[in-house]
């Protein structure tokens, strides 16, 4: 039995989604940990293409149980809208391989409006949401006035607490945004319609997990966004309103007393932002737009384009000691072959001082990056399968960079498909 964890390193949408469709091969149990419908998993694989927002990313292997953990808010429109969109192009979804949590919480419509209006009351001054609505649900969560997955189990049960918090919610729309209020009817109705179907699916994720681990059977955590946007350890406010640290991933999945064997972190070779908020290293200009192309770098949940940089190492190497990584994946670097040098963001200024530290969120904006420039290899590396085929110079940008990071890089990724990845032994 091993249990692993895929998670991000950086901003998100370092390419999480394609190691866990390669690795999921050699687990049992795939599990979202976290967040919502917010953000977006490319996989490419013999099915084609799909943007994953809720479903984890083990669903296209066959013999994989696939769990949505209790640290997820799921919408469960959405959901069932993933689940046609995937099965349409031929996966087979079903209870079988995938359980949602009995604790897992319902995004409602009025979370996706409450986004919507939230954002446009701040005008200039926006977070960046994806309006999926997961702050509203995360706070209600805490505030505890949220529904569990669990309670669609008996309907009569959740409309009276719904009523309650329908209440509640419609003072906040009508006298805080003048805005479209809900009934309970018409709640209980999108319920029958899109959570009803989603029944068969709930589970205590917990239970499962204890059998699984008491079977011997492989675990493998998927996180949905990268370390700087933990609501903890990320770039507050301009976190998500989870936690995608992999120590969290046992306690978002229903099995605190797990320990994680093996922690990949994912690493793209350069840097990419979608959103607000401080991004030391950010290229715009011609330069920007070239590597923006590039890159195909425009966000998979919202088709907003990317911010996009040299790759941050004062920011990856905090980021690779909070996700505890033993190894990194580094991703992208196909991208890179069209540049004569590369640069790299080695150190931050700030206060007039060099520093190795990634500062504390409300001094970030004032931190200027200090950039170095190594050489390019300008080959196209897309094909190479084999360590030793890469160019000296790409090799020795990945040794450099495994150095300044501090953990060993172990898959080098060249391409979006499956099979596009060197694995060093
Ligand atoms: P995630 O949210 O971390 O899974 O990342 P995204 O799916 O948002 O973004 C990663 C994008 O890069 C996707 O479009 C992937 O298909 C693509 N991708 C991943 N790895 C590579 C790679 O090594 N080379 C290239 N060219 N594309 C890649």
């Amino acid at each position: 039995m091993t249990v692993s964890a895929i998670v991000g390193v950086n901003w998100g949408d370092e390419g999480k989604g394609r190691m866990v469709d390669l690795i999921a091969e050699d687990y049992d149990v795939v599990i979202r940990y976290q967040g919502g419908n917010n953000a977006g998993h490319t996989v490419v694989n013999e099915y084609g293409k799909f943007a994953l927002h809720l479903l984890p990313s083990g669903i296209f292997r066959q013999n994989v149980v696939n769990v949505l953990g209790n640290g997820t808010v799921i919408d469960p429109q959405a959901l069932c809208g993933e689940i046609k969109n995937v099965t349409d192009k031929g996966p087979v979804i079903g209870p079988e391989n995938l359980k949602i949590s009995d604790r897992a919480i319902i995004v409602f419509p009025y979370h996706r409006d409450l986004d919507e209006l939230e954002e446009a009351r701040l005008k200039d001054a926006k977070f960046g949401s994806t309006k999926r609505g997961i702050a509203p649900v995360y706070s209600d969560k805490y505030q505890k006035k949220a529904i569990q997955m669990g309670e669609l189990r008996d309907m009569a049960k959740l409309r009276k607490r719904l009523e309650g918090i329908v209440e509640w919610k419609n003072l906040t729309l009508k006298n805080i945004y003048n805005a479209k209020t809900y009934t309970v009817d018409e709640l209980m109705a999108w319920l029958e319609e899109w959570g009803t179907p989603l029944l068969p699916h709930i589970c205590d994720t917990g239970i499962l997990l204890r059998e699984a681990e008491k079977a011997g059977k492989s675990i493998l955590f998927e996180a949905q966004l990268g370390a700087l946007r933990d609501i903890d350890f990320g770039i507050y406010p301009f976190t998500s309103s989870s936690s995608p640290i992999a120590a969290y991933a046992p306690i978002g999945s229903g099995a605190p007393w797990l320990k994680i064997d093996s922690v990949i972190g994912v690493v793209k070779a350069y840097s990419t932002c979608v959103g607000e908020g401080p991004f030391t290293a950010e290229w715009f200009g011609e330069d920007a737009e070239k590597l923006r192309e590039a890159g195909a770098e425009y966000g998979a949940a919202t088709g907003r384009p990317r911010r996009v940089g040299p790759v941050d190492i004062v920011a990856t190497r905090y980021g690779a000691r909070m996700q505890a990584a033993t190894c990194i994946a580094l991703t992208k670097l196909d991208i890179l072959s069209y540049m004569d040098e590369i640069p790299v963001c080695t150190q931050y200024e700030l206060n007039g001082e060099l520093t190795d530290e990634f500062p504390f969120p409300a001094n970030l904006a004032e931190a200027k990056p200090v950039i170095k420039t190594v050489p390019g290899w300008k080959t196209d590396i897309s094909g190479v399968r084999k360590y030793e085929d890469l160019p000296q110079a790409c090799r020795d940008y990945i040794e450099y960079l495994e150095k300044e990071i501090g953990c060993p890089i172990t898959y080098v990724s060249v391409g979006a498909e499956r099979d596009a990845i060197i694995v060093r032994d």
